[in-house]
């Protein structure tokens, strides 16, 4: 029998179902495999016992004959952006540390009624914000992958790092991730696996621990398009309790999914074609290209004209909503509270904040400060909001032209950590490609493509039309079968 921690979410479902395992092996396997795998930091809290209670009650379940749901005897990872009922959530800060919800995140709650289990709370950059996995609280999250002859820890990407590590080091066949302007694509990319950022809408933000809300979505992360489809579709869906949810039914994306191409028109943005992007890179944007053209889809060159305002833009937006989102925290609701001898009030909130929010969380909270005050909210917050409509308009005017938007995920492969530590604005550029869909809310997917000179991995991106993620795994799926990339990172942890 092959490892079971080398099988995904699919192998895993069906081979349950067909009785070759049941769930409590499988669940066994990955809290092993978890628990052997502290050098990668991938795991804030282990839940053990939530994978292994979930497991046995799919096993009885199959045994009483019943019908075994899509996600049945998966045991997965959660990022800890997610609010657990009694788990600590601590969306990787100080100020959250020890805080554990009285109720459940809507995505997670979908993911359990899905027959889902939970591996553990997995570490992530703290408030989501960051790209490499360096920001959280509670230490950096390696990457599994290193580069041919080096020794280097890098960065598994971020936000969504702890699940990019696990996914691709095989100690969680999948898990969460959340996407504001490119949390799951950048580190999808980075370590080889498939993550997709649904429409905006699709995902509940209900218990999501709030970054940018008119741009977080949650989304699934997985060493296959097919356990991408799967795990979307118990994700999404309507929510009365998320004013942005969308009321639409939740398609079958795992039973539609095709690999033929026939009749698709795939748009190559001109403006994607930056400065500073690898050579590497590159290739692998031609080499898909050649892919989606023998899956039978046709490949005209597009415009989205407004791309490199978007990254300006983003960083305007994003730190304006956090700043107004984090003012929650406050030492009197949640988690951490600073009271020093004689304190007042305000002392309190100040000591607090001071005390439990990391650097890159203040630096967003003084910029989004800084662009909602009375003399600059025209200058910054209304021209970005400006800009924002104008990114959204070249997509619109893109799918006059065009079905689906064949990109890089990141302008670079992984880097080693550390290496940007005093660099905020080359960090930042590690999501020049993946922002603007954010900005539109549209459907974004990365899938690994090859490995570079290096040895370590390169994705590609696909954006569809808002509600279209079945045309974006569509083609994912003709990348899968064509790349063939079945790479793993060699064990040293
Ligand atoms: N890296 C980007 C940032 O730091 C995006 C983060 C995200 O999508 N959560 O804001």
């Amino acid at each position: 029998m092959t490892e079971l921690t080398n099988l995904g979410i699919k192998a895993i479902r069906d081979g349950v179902r067909e009785g070759d395992f049941t769930a409590r092996e499988v669940a066994e396997a990955f809290n092993d495999a978890a628990a052997n795998a502290k050098a990668l930091n991938a795991f804030i809290t282990l839940t053990p016992d939530h994978a292994l209670a979930a497991a046995d009650a799919i096993d009885a379940a199959r045994a009483d004959g019943g019908d075994l749901k899509p996600m049945a005897g998966v045991p997965i990872g959660m990022k800890d952006l997610f609010a657990t009922k009694g788990v600590q959530t601590s969306a990787a800060s100080h100020i959250l540390e020890g805080f554990a919800p009285p109720y459940e995140s809507t995505v997670s709650q979908n993911l359990w009624d899905a027959g889902a289990g939970m591996l553990g709370k997995l570490n992530l950059d703290q408030f989501a914000m960051g790209s490499s996995n360096e920001t959280s609280h509670f230490g950096n999250v390696a990457s599994p992958w290193r580069r041919e002859g080096s020794n280097a820890s890098m960065s598994p990407g971020g936000s969504s790092g702890g699940s990019s590590s696990a996914v691709s080091a095989r100690i969680a066949p999948a898990a969460t991730g959340t996407d504001t302007g490119g949390s799951i694509r950048q580190p999808a990319a980075f370590t080889g696996i498939c993550g997709i950022k649904p429409t905006y809408g699709r995902c509940s933000r209900w218990g999501t621990v709030a970054f940018a809300s008119s741009l977080d979505q949650a989304g699934p992360m997985a060493r296959s398009v097919e356990d991408c489809a799967i795990m979307l579709g118990a994700m999404a869906g309507f929510d009365p309790k998320d004013a942005t949810s969308l009321k639409m039914d939740v398609p079958d994306w795992e039973g539609a999914l095709s690999a033929d191409l026939s009749g698709k028109r795939i748009g190559i943005p001109s403006e994607y074609r930056m400065e500073g992007t690898s050579d590497a890179i590159l290739d692998s944007w031609e080499q898909g290209k050649a892919w989606l053209k023998d899956a039978g889809a046709e490949i005209v060159d597009i415009s989205l004209p407004h791309t490199k305002y978007a990254l300006p833009a983003y960083y305007i937006i994003a730190p304006a909503e956090a700043s107004s989102n984090l003012a929650r925290y406050d030492g009197v609701r949640y988690g951490l509270r600073e009271l020093p001898d004689g304190a007042g009030l305000q002392d309190m909130y100040a000591e607090t904040r001071e005390a439990g929010f990391g650097e890159e969380v203040k630096r967003r909270i003084l910029i989004g400060t800084y662009v909602l005050s009375a003399g600059f909210y025209d200058a910054y917050y209304n021209q970005a909001q400006k800009v924002r409509t104008l990114v959204a308009r070249d997509f619109e005017q893109a799918w006059e032209r065009c079905d689906l938007i064949l990109a890089p995920t990141t302008p670079t492969a992984s880097f080693p950590l550390g290496s940007l530590d005093n660099d905020p604005l080359t960090m930042y550029l590690n999501d020049v490609f993946a922002v603007p869909a954010s900005l539109a809310g549209l459907p974004a997917m990365s899938v690994p493509a090859t490995l570079d000179p290096n040895g370590l991995p390169l994705g590609l991106q696909l954006v569809g039309k808002p509600f279209d993620e079945q045309s974006v795994l569509d083609a994912g799926l003709a990348i899968q079968n064509r790349a063939g990339f079945d790479h793993a990172p060699e064990k040293w942890w």
